[in-house]
């Protein structure tokens, strides 16, 4: 008897369960973005159960279960993807401070901050390009386990460098030196310690891998664009990677260097900022993205210099802020791939959406610049669940209230966010 009672209690407790859950919503879109086709829809209903997307119509039936959200006075889009971030960092206003006296734990705890940010501002993934520690990890399976809010995270974990380069500290006395074990500074140099290096990042989680192809623009080493790797090099990272799965994306701002790490077999080329027609032709070629963080040019020029950086690196931004820009115009124009990605944490975390004004403005349409977020950024990172509204897809899904295909910078006041079906922001 008194089993027969709580077996019933159980099946009565299930049902409520179920009904407060509220695993089942309907979401009525007024208007509707088709980022694959490029077109808008208007009245459509998506059904989403649990984390999934399991139908989208017009006349769609609701089951009495569902939660209905109403968008019918919203322009709705997948969740945007930033394919370049940098979430466990953010100039803190002391430059110095940031490099010596900040440690991983730093990172870790505002990386929290941070991915809360971005994902409130429409942003549901994040391919992560590069931290300390493996913080990246850290937050990424905080994340996926439901502990903390944020976007989903596909990371690089270290950002593998040659001695002397980007990824390394540079432009102070030798006898400040990372006190780390070696393979914790991603410092890597010729065939041997780079396949190790690769192998070590994706031990410890990288979901792929990035590398200094170039010199770059925030620290202090004297060159912004020269190669910072041998072709031989680069190959071998990217063949390495691949044994094990993983794309490669490299940071490269000077011509020959994005053209090495293009022959190499790179997925993407991160900056791309000196572009001529031969080295377009071949990203055309290989299918190679450009993700070109085209907005934090602005910042850098009008706040870099209150937040204590040296003017050797300002003067650095300088010689190649409006040439990228003039790079990526000509790139659209020549239909090479594009990425979305905006080196968020060089300026405030959740302003991502501000590069959308600048990609529409140097040669994307605004469907284009979506595309660029979505589905293409989705096709980068190689997973078919984000990046499109579709039947079997994440129910990634956003909206704003204005008509964002006739102004773009509605993206940066973004209304809705869901992420795995759960409402983030309404
Ligand atoms: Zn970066």
């Amino acid at each position: 008897m008194k089993t027969k009672l709580l077996f019933i209690l159980s099946i009565f407790m299930l049902h409520v369960s179920f009904a407060q859950n509220k695993t089942v919503k309907a979401i009525k879109a007024g208007k509707l973005i088709d980022v694959e086709k490029g077109v808008v829809l208007e009245n459509v209903t998506i059904l989403v159960d649990h984390d999934t997307i399991k139908a989208i119509g017009k006349n769609i039936s609701i089951p009495d279960s569902a939660q209905v959200i109403d968008l019918s006075n919203s322009t709705v889009l997948p969740g945007l993807i930033d394919c370049h971030t940098h979430i466990t960092m953010q100039p803190s206003g002391d430059y110095y401070a940031d490099i010596f006296r900040a440690t991983q734990v730093d990172d870790a705890i505002m990386g929290t901050v941070f991915a809360k940010k971005t994902l409130e501002a429409g942003f549901t993934t994040c391919r992560d390009v590069g931290a300390r520690g493996f913080a990246d990890v850290a937050l990424r399976n905080a994340i996926n386990r439901g502990d903390i809010e944020g976007p989903r995270l596909f990371v690089a974990t270290l950002f593998i460098g040659s001695t002397g380069s980007h990824g390394d500290i540079e432009g102070f006395s030798p006898y400040l030196d990372w006190n780390l074990p070696k393979q914790m500074t991603g410092v890597a140099d010729g065939i041997d310690e780079l396949r190790k290096q690769v192998r070590y990042n994706i031990k410890y989680g990288a979901d792929v891998i990035k590398f200094g192809a170039s010199a770059g623009v925030l620290t202090e080493e004297e060159s912004v664009g020269a190669p910072q790797y041998s072709q031989e090099e680069m190959n071998a990272i990217v063949d390495e990677a691949k044994l094990w799965g993983k794309k490669t994306c490299a940071h490269a701002h000077g011509t020959e260097a994005i053209k090495m790490a293009v022959k190499a077999g790179v997925a993407s080329i991160e900056h791309g900022s000196m572009l001529d027609d031969e080295t377009i032709q071949l990203m055309i070629q290989h299918g190679t993205y450009l993700v070109a963080d085209i907005y934090n040019d602005d910042y850098i020029r009008s706040e870099y210099a209150k937040l204590g950086y040296p003017d050797k690196i300002i003067e650095k931004e300088k010689l190649v802020g409006q040439v990228q820009r003039e790079s990526f115009k000509k790139a659209v124009k020549a239909g090479v791939n594009i990425a979305f990605g905006t080196d968020a944490g060089v300026y405030p975390h959740g302003w991502n959406a501000k590069q959308f004004y600048y990609m529409v403005k140097f040669g994307c349409t605004p469907m284009q610049a979506i595309q660029a977020a979505t589905v293409n950024a989705a096709d980068l990172i190689g997973n078919k669940k984000i990046g499109t509204i579709k039947i079997g897809g994440y129910a990634d899904i956003i909206a704003v209230k204005a008509d964002v295909l006739k102004d773009i910078t509605s993206l940066e006041h973004v209304s809705f966010v869901m992420k795995g079906g759960e409402v983030f922001k309404q």
